[in-house]
């Protein structure tokens, strides 16, 4: 950096400052109720995460009791721990004191909203025209965003297209009356902008954006876009297209140059986009689209702006084990905005420049490089928000002249989450404003560069410790596969290439594998693709009596030795499993997309748990496999180990055809248990993945053995057989039930008990409580019943919806799903595809049936007629004595049931034999408290989808008649594949004892 340039910087910055010393934001002036409110805030981070939820909920609360409940449930045990500063306002009032918590409650809910209606110009049009008239007359320019609900369906988007007409409309009406600002007289404020200007948020337009599917995305959103922005060209306005979360930046920039090529558009310079540059990656954007902008010979403007979901961006990465897509350290942002703000003023000539910020230091970087690089004043201009830093607009105001104000205006209900987003942005440590205005910081500090703050800051950070891991021999500590992330062009690239990969192998024939070798019989089953039964995948082998005869003798050959090698060795081969199934991926995912009709996210979920179960078994074995000495008294060795059972019959399912059968085969063996392996019938292509990647690992000739068949040939046998020691199944209750009656039963020259691990059905209820966020609700539970077609078993099967906000709820979750696509799953535009088989949907054809004489049907899709379709169905009305809602469907049937409160959503919750998953979508903390206590289910999962658990993080499996075991990928699932053994040796010969470092010695 240029110091000439950088002392000017400063000295503009001290100017500036001095300009409006002694003003604050009224968000941190002390004689108002929100000043208060906020001050106490920053400095109890307890209160302010409370606050921050309160505000969140406050507009669900409809009834003086609800509100009354949530104050307390938020802030104290009782009225008089409320904190003062809640409780301001209205004591000024004369409101508190003697009179009733509901007065109180009412004065919370004003300040609250009042608040709120600080960052926003007006709930309706009119309000809104109002605010715009009187800022214009003090000297701002405004851009108007319309706040909306987030869109779960097709008409909530329509909705808000229409909103945005509405007030396009209004400003036709006004705009003429309307002075221009600045002196020019030419019809444009300050000579060159258009006097209306909106700004859009994409992914509100279109309800099935997704990163998966960039050009149906984009093409969805251009529907309703199209026709906003040619009637802002007709209004001679200019639109800015808002950037939001990571996952629609690709197509928010796709949408920007498709939009700005049209015919109809290309001759109209006034389209924006919003660069980020909290992004690592938003400089090669940059770079992208001013190469893109000269190629074409097409003027763009950028506004600039640090980023709004630095937190949400960094707990998704963190959670999903994605690299961060921000920058972490604060003065990071800064530098990569001041390098883009320099970028962007030296390309000028084809970009207009919207400076979007609050940070002193920032304008005056931007002020003295625009003076620096001569750039005329009509390529640049300030923009700040509405209701944030007054004294600073104002200061810009005088200094720059050109400062528009980002103005949204809508109902108070997005209006309190966009509230949050201000609340949090203006008391985050990190906050420009808050360190100036709240924390009076040094201005030799605020205004320094930031590539200095960040040298200082790195020098002076403490060294951080992660936290302590157990160690599992020389293996790092365990990691889940990360979640895919569709924003990598690679990945989405690479499914259509492995799909039409896996079709080149379509017709192949499909060996059973016995001890080491690939065995073939006569008897064949055709595996096809559910979404069109023409489309022969394969032929595979079927197991008899004599096959499953000669795996069993393998087995049982391979036992003693693979028992008894090391627990590091054995867990060593499943680590290798891992490695080949993470580098062939795709191709797993492939076939699974065809055979069973796997989305492209979900086949890639369940490749990535089977990873997963290898490399935390592997681990767990390790861990398991060190003998542990028990009570430390001296002179005597207790030690507890374990031991492998025998040969181990694996029984798999089709819904997660490679996760499962990875999951329980590769815990029986690593726990020493050789293996037969069989398939279910429909995923058996799937199946033979584990010949393929165990094969490759190398295991020892006889621990594998793939024995796909028909369970009316060998399923009993199998079970039945004396040398099975232990079965691990997972399937339905009636085969699960089925198998261990078998088992118990005693055959001759069996030599010991077998074990039965049973994962069975489920009946899932997600509970949508009175003051539940609707937004998340509707879409965890549409995810939850749908997502695979429902036929995961711990799919929502139940929504029980208490009854105040029972009509909000079923109304927009029926409009959310008839808005989404069904059709082939290779697709990824489609959101739900065929179930597994004919048996399948003709099962499922009977319980809609069933459903439709039972309750009142909401939603019935129309699906392909070609293909293992069955329609996406909804049905209101159910009550826990209904067939829909005690029998596992799994299919896409959802039963609606409208609970009278929270008390009985829980009792209906549990009416059911199942016990596998359950959900609870709550903003009352005692309502979370109850639900953690009473509601008994193996997987409960709390304001977010029951769906899609996690290896190590979320183990996984219910009770009652939902299994017998314990959790898939936890921490006691091994010990269900070993006997355990103790040895106690008494150490003491003739009164004399060696002592161990670790024996209860007397000091
Ligand atoms: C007119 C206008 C339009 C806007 N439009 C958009 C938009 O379309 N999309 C959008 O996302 N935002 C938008 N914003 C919001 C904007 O991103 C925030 O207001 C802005 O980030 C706050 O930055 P600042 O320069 O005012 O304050 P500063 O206090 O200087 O910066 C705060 C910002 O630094 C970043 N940050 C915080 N902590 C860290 C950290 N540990 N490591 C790295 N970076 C960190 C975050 O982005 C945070 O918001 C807009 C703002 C304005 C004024």
């Amino acid at each position: 950096m240029n110091p000439e340039i950088e002392n000017k910087i400063v000295a503009r910055g001290q100017e500036f400052f001095k300009s409006i010393a002694g003003e604050a934001p009224s968000i941190f002036s002390k004689g108002h109720w929100t000043g208060k409110v906020m001050d106490w805030a920053m400095k109890n981070e307890d209160f302010k995460v409370q606050l921050f939820r309160f505000v969140d909920v406050l507009p669900y609360l409809n009834t003086g009791e609800s509100l009354q409940r949530h104050i307390e449930e938020y802030f104290a045990g009782n009225d008089c721990e409320i904190p003062a500063v809640l409780k301001w306002g209205a004591e000024k009032s004369g409101l508190f004191g003697g009179l009733a918590a509901k007065v109180m409650g009412k004065a919370i809910r004003g300040n609250i909203e009042g608040m709120a209606k600080q960052f926003i110009i007006g709930e309706n049009s009119k309000e809104a025209m109002k605010s715009l008239r009187k800022l214009r007359k003090d000297g701002f320019a405004f851009v108007v965003d319309f706040l909306g609900e987030a869109t779960v369906s097709e008409i909530e988007a329509q909705a808000y297209h229409d909103g945005y007409m509405e007030i396009l409309d209004a400003m036709a009406a006004e705009q003429h009356k309307w002075d221009c600002l600045g002196k020019s007289g030419n019809g444009q404020d300050w000579g060159h902008a258009p006097k209306v200007n909106v700004a859009v948020k994409l992914s509100a337009f279109y309800s099935q954006a997704k990163p998966q599917d960039i050009p149906g995305s984009v093409a969805g959103m251009l529907t309703r876009i199209v026709p906003i922005y040619r009637k802002i060209k007709a209004m001679g306005g200019f639109m800015c297209i808002d950037m939001e979360q990571l996952k629609y930046k690709e197509m928010t920039i796709e949408l920007f140059k498709q939009l700005r090529t049209m015919d109809e558009f290309k001759d109209y310079p006034h389209l924006g986009i919003v660069l980020q540059s909290y992004l690592r990656d938003t400089e090669n954007d940059l770079d992208g689209l001013l190469s893109w902008a000269r190629a074409k010979s097409l003027p763009i403007s950028i506004r600039l702006v640090k980023g709004a979901y630095w937190d949400f961006e960094t707990v998704m990465a963190k959670q999903c084990g994605w690299d961060v897509p921000v920058w972490t350290q604060k003065p990071e942002s800064d530098i990569c905005y001041e390098r883009c703000a320099r970028k962007i003023l030296e390309n000028h000539d084809i970009c207009h420049f919207a400076c979007a910020s609050h940070n002193i230091r920032t304008f005056s970087y931007v002020m003295e490089t625009a003076r620096e690089l001569n750039v005329p004043d009509s390529r640049y201009e300030f923009q700040v928000l509405y209701g944030m830093a007054e004294p600073v607009r104002k200061g810009l105001k005088n200094v720059a002249g050109r400062v528009r104000l980002y103005c949204p205006y809508g109902d108070l209900l997005p209006g309190m989450a966009y509230l949050v987003r201000r609340l949090l942005e203006n008391t985050a440590n990190e906050s420009f404003l808050r360190q100036s205005f709240a924390e009076g910081k040094e201005l030799e500090r605020l205004l320094e560069n930031p590539a200095l703050t960040l040298k200082r800051e790195q020098e002076c950070s403490p060294v951080t410790h992660p936290a302590k891991r157990p160690s599992y021999g020389n293996l790092p500590p365990f990691k889940n596969h990360q979640l895919i992330d569709f924003t990598i062009p690679e990945v989405r690239a690479a499914f259509p290439k492995a799909i039409a990969e896996a079709r080149k192998s379509k017709g192949k024939t499909y060996p059973l594998y016995i001890n080491g070798k690939d065995v073939a019989t006569q008897d064949r089953m055709t595996s096809t693709n559910p979404a069109d039964p023409d489309e022969v995948l394969g032929q595979v082998c079927q197991a008899g009596r004599t096959e499953i005869d000669m795996a069993i003798e393998a087995a049982d050959k391979a036992f003693l030795s693979w028992r008894d090698m090391p627990a590091e060795k054995r867990a060593e081969y499943l680590v290798k499993a891992a490695a080949i199934a993470r580098r062939r991926i795709y191709d797993l995912c492939a076939v699974q997309v065809l055979e069973v009709g796997k989305q492209w996210d979900q086949a890639y979920n369940d490749v990535g748990e089977a990873i997963d179960f290898l490399e935390y078994y592997a681990r767990e074995m390790v861990r398991l496999g060190t003998p542990r000495r028990m009570g430390f008294e001296p002179g005597e060795h207790n030690h507890l180990f374990y031991q492998a059972k025998g040969v181990a019959a694996v029984i798999a399912p089709w819904n997660f055809p490679l996760a499962i059968s990875v999951g329980m085969a590769s815990a029986a063996i690593v726990a020493g248990n050789p293996v037969i392996y069989k398939p279910a019938g429909p995923s058996s292509i799937v199946g033979y993945g584990l010949v393929e990647i165990f094969r490759e690992a190398g295991l020892p000739e006889g621990v594998f053995n793939f024995c796909p068949g028909r369970s009316s040939v060998m399923g009993d046998y199998l079970i039945e057989h004396p040398k099975v020691s232990l079965i691990a199944f997972t399937g339905s209750m009636e085969v699960g039930l089925r198998i261990q009656e078998k088992a118990a039963k005693v055959q001759p020259e069996q030599a010991q008990c077998k074990r039965v691990i049973a994962e069975m059905g489920g009946k899932n209820a997600i509970i949508v409580d009175d003051d539940a966020d609707l937004d998340e609700a509707v879409l965890g539970v549409l995810y939850s019943a749908f997502g695979f077609q429902g036929q995961k078993c711990s799919a929502c099967s139940r929504v029980i919806v208490v009854e105040p906000i029972y009509e909000r709820f079923i109304e927009r979750l029926a409009e959310a799903a008839k808005s989404v696509k069904i059709g082939p799953a290779e697709d990824p535009a489609n959101y739900m595809g065929p179930v597994v088989g004919p048996a399948q949907q003709k099962d499922i054809l009977k319980y809609i049936d069933i459903a439709k004489q039972e309750g009142e049907v909401l939603v019935m899709r129309e699906v392909p007629q070609k293909g293992c379709y069955v329609p996406m169905t909804i049905v209101a009305g159910i009550r826990p004595e209904h067939r829909i809602a005690q029998e596992e469907i799994f299919g896409p049937v959802l039963a609606v049931m409208k609970a009278k409160d929270f008390d009985q959503a829980i009792e209906w919750a549990n009416a059911s034999r199942f016990a596998l998953t359950g959900g609870v979508y709550s903003r009352s903390p005692r309502h979370l408290e109850q639900a953690r206590r009473e509601f008994r289910v193996g997987n409960l999962y709390l304001n977010r989808n029951c769906v899609g658990a996690l290896v190590e993080r979320q183990p996984f499996g219910g009770f009652k008649m939902s299994g017998v075991g314990s959790k898939a990928g936890g921490p006691d699932y091994l010990l269900q594949f070993l006997d355990p053994r103790v040895v106690t040796e008494n150490t003491m010969r003739r009164g004399f004892t060696p002592i161990e470092d670790d024996d209860n010695w007397v000091c």
